[in-house]
């Protein structure tokens, strides 16, 4: 049963990087520049010799406006620890600095908290009109979203 939709790719960092760059126009230099790095180390990742250390890839997720999942080619499946949705870049809460949150969607977390302190049953109920099955079929999204929410990190008994 499709409840919620996914996508799956398979990419690498190299390629990622490599588009984003040629997408915003930006030579190798420029990139090298904004996240202060040389020129020769973003040649590198584009020969996928190398992958930047954690902090530059934070810096590129704010330089390409994409979380650091997209930024590997999405090893991970990232799924709202609220709601359970798939989370696309388009989804994802952000922090007041301009960072993802990979964690949270961004009607789930806004502003550094919860949008809705609300029970797991108000959250079903809040998710069934919103998933793409839950006008027809509302009794299988709740079902669905019953034996979901409790695996997430926001609602597991801790
Ligand atoms: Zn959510």
């Amino acid at each position: 049963m499709v409840v919620w939709r996914q996508e799956v790719r398979d990419v690498e960092f190299k390629d990622v990087f490599t588009d984003l760059r040629k997408k915003a126009e930006l030579s190798q230099n420029e990139v090298a520049e904004k996240v202060f790095v040389t020129r020769q180390a973003v040649s590198r990742w584009e020969r996928g010799e190398t992958v930047p250390a954690t902090e530059t890839l934070l810096a590129l997720s704010r330089l390409f406006g994409v979380s650091v999942n997209t930024l590997l080619g999405s090893p991970r499946t990232l799924v709202c620890q609220s709601c359970g949705m798939p989370l696309s870049d388009d989804f994802l809460a952000q922090e007041a600095d301009g960072s993802f949150n990979e964690t949270y969607c961004k009607w789930c977390w806004v502003d550094g908290a919860f949008a809705q302190e609300c029970t797991m049953e108000e959250m079903v109920e809040h998710c069934v009109p919103l998933m793409p099955l839950g006008q027809a079929e509302p009794e299988a999204c709740r079902t669905y979203m019953r034996g979901l929410l409790p695996t997430l990190e926001r609602w597991k008994q801790k």
